[in-house]
């Protein structure tokens, strides 16, 4: 299954089982939520004129190149009176325009004479250095669709707006099961062919940040009874979030208990790393099942599963942003999948680790992003491939 037909077919799954409960939290708690409301501007941006600098406010049509004398000092924060025909006004950064007045000069082009009037050195050309009212934003306008992710930028326009709170889809509850008889968390002494479970702390670390709430299930053991009562025992989670187990191989013990209580389909997916993955039902709750090779675990998360749970909280642009590098390195050999490999950029192109195994997580730490190697091409370097920054997709 390519690459695209994958996510084409997540996402349609997602839009038929949206999280669309919906809560209000301070704007302090939002960073991270997805807007559950359209965000409209209840007054105009600026409200009013205001100047762009300290200097002086003064009415262009009164002037001809007289000093002037000052008849009022506005600070920012504090309302002005109307401008004293035949003055100027002593204005600073952000303070409103004195009606009457149609342009700041700047005090660095203005004199101070001993009387305390003011000359003007350079020209001066009408609303200058002034900020007309409703610049940024008319009241009224939309400035904010639902489904927007909310992060510091975000929260920053809502504030802009004056929103103290903001209407939020809830957290997306996803309990996530490291499945292998192999594995053991870190901290503890490692006994005879087991390794470090580091797929549990990649995806929820991932989780929490993409503010999810985690149902951490630990270690799910190669053995179908205690896979079953695992999964009764789950409660009420949106998605259960598994990894390994998922190759036909013969310790498929949650496929198998997914199959007793419901659908399941294993996708063979034209992606590498990470081929096989499934997805199904465990009691009506979605169930996505990754790879376990920790490479494998971290792709089909970002590529995959990340736009779908983003979907399922009505976020439209869930694609990464994904710009043309030139390539620094040579990949000869076509593949039949999709790789994405490991890179970073350096000196304006792009290299690849060393080691492009699914095993070797290191290769994604050392990385900065993702190459994406299209099926049956090749890569000379100089040529110009496409890269999708980690950034894009932790953010
Ligand atoms: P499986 O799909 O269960 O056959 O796992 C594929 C490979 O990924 C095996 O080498 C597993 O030991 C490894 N693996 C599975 N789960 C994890 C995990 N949580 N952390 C690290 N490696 C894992
Ligand atoms: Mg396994």
């Amino acid at each position: 299954m390519p690459v695209e037909e994958a996510l084409e077919r997540l996402l349609a799954l997602a839009e038929a089982a949206p999280i669309s409960e919906t809560e209000e939290v301070e704007l302090a708690d939002a960073e991270g939520r997805v807007l559950a409301q359209d965000l409209f501007a209840s007054v105009d941006l600026p409200p009013w004129p205001n100047s762009a600098m300290d200097g002086y406010a003064l009415r262009l049509a009164d002037w001809h190149g007289e000093p002037l004398p000052v008849s009022q000092r506005i600070f920012a924060g504090h309302a002005p009176a109307p401008l004293q025909p035949g003055t100027c006004a002593r204005i600073f950064t952000g303070a409103p325009l004195p009606e009457g007045a149609d342009c700041v000069e700047m005090q660095e082009n203005a004199e101070v004479l001993d009387d305390g009037r003011v000359r003007f050195v350079e020209a001066l050309a009408p609303h200058q250095n002034v900020r007309p009212q409703g610049q940024e934003t008319r009241a009224g306008e939309q400035v904010m669709n639902a489904g927007t992710l909310l992060g510091p930028i975000e929260l920053g326009l809502a504030a802009t707006l004056g929103h103290g709170h903001l209407r939020v889809r809830r957290r997306v509850r996803v309990a996530v099961l490291s499945t292998g008889d192999e594995l053991v968390e870190p901290g503890l002494p490692l006994g005879p062919g087991q390794i470090y479970n580091s797929n549990r702390r990649l995806l929820v670390s991932w989780l929490q940040r993409m503010g999810c709430e985690v149902i951490d299930a630990g270690i799910l053991a190669d053995d179908l009874a205690l896979t079953r009562q695992c999964l009764a025992n789950l409660g009420d989670v949106d998605l259960i979030l598994s990894t390994g187990g998922v190759s036909v191989g013969e310790a498929d013990y949650l496929g198998m208990a997914l199959r007793e209580a419901g659908e399941l389909a294993l996708w063979k997916l034209a992606i590498k790393p990470g081929k096989p993955l499934t997805f199904g039902h465990f009691r009506g709750v979605p169930v996505i099942g990754l790879p376990g090779n920790p490479a494998s675990t971290l792709v089909t998360f970002a590529l995959l599963t990340r736009p779908y749970l983003l979907r399922r909280l009505g976020v439209q642009q869930v694609a990464p942003l994904r710009f043309d590098v030139p390539a620094g390195f040579d990949w000869p050999k076509p593949g039949n999948r999709r790789e994405y490999l490991r890179a970073r950029i350096e000196g304006g192109q792009v290299r690849i680790y060393s080691n492009q195994s699914s095993g070797v997580l290191r290769s994604a730490a050392w990385a900065e992003g993702l190459v994406e190697v299209r099926e049956g091409t090749t890569v000379s370097p100089g040529d110009s491939v496409t890269f999708i920054p980690f950034s894009e997709l932790l953010g």
